[in-house]
Formats: C-alpha cells, structure tokens, sequence
C-alpha cells in the first residue's frame, strides 16, 4: 500500500484502512471504537437529492412529501448517526432502504435501519445476505432480478441490475426526474476499483456495466460514487479508460510470457499511479486484473 491517501477522498487515513479491512473480510466484527472519530455529513445533490459521507460507501438521501429513502447504509456502528444527519434534512426513519451491493460498508446499517424500513435490493444481494446469518431486520424484503422502478418524493427512481460486474448482485440507482445516479461500487472517483470475483464480480463485466451506463445516463448527470466525491460523466468515462488501458498492459505482458511476479516487478507505468493511493494498490489492481485471463 503507498502512503499518499487524498484528504478528499478519504477523511482520514484510518478510515481507508478500515475500508481495506472490512472489504477483505466482508463481516465486520471489530470493537465499536474504530468509529469514533467518524463523522456523519450531508451535501447536496440535486433537488431533494443529497449524500452522505461517512466510513463506507457514499449514502444517496431522498426526503420530502413520502417521508426518508437512503441508498445503502455503511456500518452497524454508524447508524445513529446517520439518522441524525437524516434528521438534519428534515428526514425521519427510512422508509426505504436500497442496497447496491452486498458488501458489509454498504449494507452495515441494515439491521438497524430494516427494522422501521422496507430493504429492496438485487435477488443476489439477499442471497448474499442470507449466508451471514444476519438478523431478520438486514435482509432486503423485496428484490429483482433485472430493474424495478420506484414512485417516491415524485421522482421516478430506476433501480438496474449490472450483470457480474463489481459483484454479481449490484445495481445503479437512476433518479429521471433530479437527474442524478448512485453508482455503487461500479465508481471509485480516481482509484483502482475493487473487483470481487469471490462474490461473482470479473474485470471485463465491470467494463461492460460502465459503458452501459455511459449509454443510458444524460450527459449532465449528477454522479454519486460509492467511494470518492461527487462528480459527473467524466470520473466514469476515465474510470473506464483506465480499466481498458491496464487490462491492455497486462494482455501484452502474458503474451510475452510474464508471470504474476515479474508482471508486478514492471508494473502498469506512471501513467496511473495516482489511481493507487488508495485502498487498492497497484499490486492488488494488477493481481485483480489477472483473473481476466484464468
Ligand atoms: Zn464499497
Ligand atoms: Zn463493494
């Protein structure tokens, strides 16, 4: 791991170590206190629309007429928190609660949150769940196979699957009407993304389900990422370039005959190795990238 870690990234170093943590062993079971200095904040978005950052991926809020919708909930520890930030938009308990993905800084907060709240998330995700033996109140009550629309705060939220992508559950979540996409995990704003083929997730799918976005979404969009800061288009399409382009160094690598070990002593080249400083680093991208080829 290198040790340059942007402020606007992450708050603190700590949290991209917990990050790092969390996703490699997916069930979080360490001491509260790792939160402590964790701090809940609102920005806003777009219409109704605002986010929440904390420790874990980025929250989409929805609050008005209908009552509070939250997209994803980062960690157990956390929740208060979060609803006191909820409060401070004028929200209350969510009504809804939709998850991206399965993954513990997304899906953390369900157990507090399903007990007031309807959970919706891809059919994977809640068999994902279901293998955590998780409280009751953590699982998605309703769930999809490839979109379903929601009605809420009149605005049209469309929820649609990526097929095997960052895993095999995810999905992006489109408000029409504030013009404006979560992108759960398929966005890390200037990172190397965190592919997880142990949960179904491949390289060449996280390709795919960025340039279907790119296809579907307006150009002016508002872009939520799961980790980093708000951003539009552009993050995505950059995103997708530096995937395509590092994929390729490691395509002309194994054709000439590289292993794993001397494919990591060359490395990617300079071109992006800010995308590094985060929680995946170059090794880890380069080690994910190669099981595009098993
Ligand atoms: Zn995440
Ligand atoms: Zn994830």
């Amino acid at each position: 791991m290198t040790h340059r870690i942007s402020t606007s990234y992450f708050p603190a170093r700590a949290s991209a170590l917990l990050l790092l943590t969390a996703l490699a062993s997916q069930a979080f079971g360490g001491p509260a206190d790792r939160f402590a200095g964790v701090e809940v904040t609102a920005e806003p978005v777009s219409g109704s629309v605002h986010m929440l950052t904390g420790s874990g991926g980025n929250i989409g809020v929805s609050v008005g007429a209908d009552g509070t919708l939250i997209i994803d909930d980062q960690y157990a520890p956390l929740a208060e928190r979060i609803q006191t930030a909820l409060h401070g938009l004028g929200g209350g308990r969510p009504k809804l609660i939709l998850n991206t993905h399965v993954h513990g800084d997304h899906t953390g907060g369900n157990a507090h949150f399903g007990t007031a709240g309807t959970i919706i998330a891809h059919d994977n995700v809640r068999i994902r769940l279901l293998d955590q033996d998780l409280e009751r109140s953590a699982l998605p009550l309703v769930t999809y196979e490839e979109r379903v629309t929601v009605h809420f705060n009149d605005e049209t939220l469309q929820l649609i699957h990526l097929p095997a992508g960052h895993t095999d559950g995810d999905s992006v979540v489109w408000f029409t009407s504030a013009n404006v996409v979560h992108m759960g995990d398929h966005l890390f704003v200037g990172r190397f993304p965190y592919v997880d083929t142990g949960s179904g997730g491949t390289v060449s799918g996280y390709m795919a389900n960025l340039e279907s976005v790119l296809h579907m979404v307006p150009n002016d969009i508002h872009v939520i990422p799961g980790h980093g800061p708000l951003t539009d288009k552009s993050a995505i399409h950059e995103s997708l370039e530096m995937i395509r382009a590092t994929r390729t160094v490691v395509a002309n690598a194994l054709a000439e005959g590289l292993d794993t070990d001397a494919i990591i002593a060359r490395g990617l080249g300079d071109q992006w190795a800010d995308f590094g400083s985060g929680f995946i680093n170059e090794e880890r991208w380069i080690r994910i990238l190669l099981t595009d080829f098993q």
